[in-house]
């Protein structure tokens, strides 16, 4: 099999794409499309500040890795979540490749703000770990986007993570998360970070391809608490229609977002309702879940950020 591109020996198939190619050519073929998403939908400008989401896998590292290449100003966030025998690891990871990007990594260590690891915060909030992980992540990455000056926050979800997500919404009719589907979510100012996924386009195939190639040292190992999630099994869905009718899983998404509004469409994380009294972060209370939660489990903990910055 011969590179379509310079007949070097290729290294990848790509079926959605009638493209065979060589290693450069798929490190290319990657970060171009990277930069025509962050263009054609506008998700950010060169003289933002971003932050990324960055949990040791595949997908975070690579974008941190090429935000950097492409000149952003791209610091990183790791969100320990105290489970055993997984988060020691991906934090390792987290942190080398950090060193050897020359970046700046924040750390937050979720046991030094509730004094619980997320398994036990999930079972106080009496919601499924994935479901308290979530949003437990989610707060915490505004949190500090807001707190530092970040002006957007990136997250790693490939095309294969919308695409699932998509379908699962889809099948139980979830109009809510419909309706906020996007790939750009936007600001609230003071309240809300704008999120953007510059990876919505690139398949999880391709990015695992791109960290290979670039000798990306990130975790294999998925969280022990990802197995048996529906997420997966409908993963395995689109990969078996992919597989019969390639380029599904694309058209799938963008079919999607173009007749849900514009695909580039800017929307809101959450319904502006009201906000919390304490950090100003969407509440349907007085407070927000998060600072009702650490009221409960920990009433003198507060937010702690650690720093690592390897920045020359
Ligand atoms: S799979 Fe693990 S890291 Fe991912 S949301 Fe669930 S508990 Fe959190
Ligand atoms: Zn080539
Ligand atoms: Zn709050």
């Amino acid at each position: 099999m011969k590179c379509k591109l310079c007949n070097d020996k290729a290294v990848i198939k790509l079926k959605a794409h009638n493209l065979s190619l060589c290693a450069s050519h798929l490190l290319a073929f990657v970060e171009r499309r990277v930069k025509n998403s962050i263009e054609k939908y506008g998700l950010f400008k060169k003289d933002d500040s971003l932050l990324v989401a960055v949990s040791g896998g595949k997908d975070s590292l690579s974008l941190w890795q090429i935000l950097k290449k492409m000149g952003y100003k791209a610091d990183g966030l790791y969100i320990h979540l105290g489970i055993d025998g997984y988060s020691d690891l991906s934090l390792d990871k987290a942190l080398s490749f950090a060193k050897k990007l020359e970046g700046r990594l924040w750390v937050v260590f979720l046991k030094e703000i509730m004094n619980l690891g997320i398994l036990d915060l999930a079972r106080t909030l009496r919601r499924t770990y994935c479901s308290a992980c979530g949003a437990i992540k989610r707060y915490i990455m505004n949190r500090i986007s807001i707190e530092k000056g970040y002006t957007v926050l990136a997250t790693g979800h490939n095309l294969d993570d919308e695409a699932s997500s998509l379908l699962g919404n889809l099948l139980y009719w979830k109009e809510d998360y419909l309706r906020r589907k996007s790939i750009v979510l936007k600001s609230e100012e003071g309240h809300l970070v704008k999120k953007v996924k510059p990876f919505f386009l690139v398949s999880e195939r391709e990015i695992a391809a791109y960290a290979v190639i670039s000798q990306i040292d990130y975790i294999y190992e998925e969280c022990p608490h990802s197995r048996g999630a529906k997420t997966l099994l409908y993963k395995e869905i689109l990969n078996m229609i992919e597989e019969d009718s390639p380029g599904t899983k694309l058209n799938f998404l963008k079919g999607f977002l173009k007749r849900s509004g514009k695909v580039g469409e800017e929307k809101r994380d959450e319904k502006p309702v009201k906000y919390c009294i304490s950090c100003n972060y969407p509440a349907s209370g007085e407070k927000c879940f998060f600072c009702s939660l650490l009221e409960r489990v920990n009433p003198s903990g507060s937010i702690v950020y650690r720093e690592y910055s390897f920045l020359r």
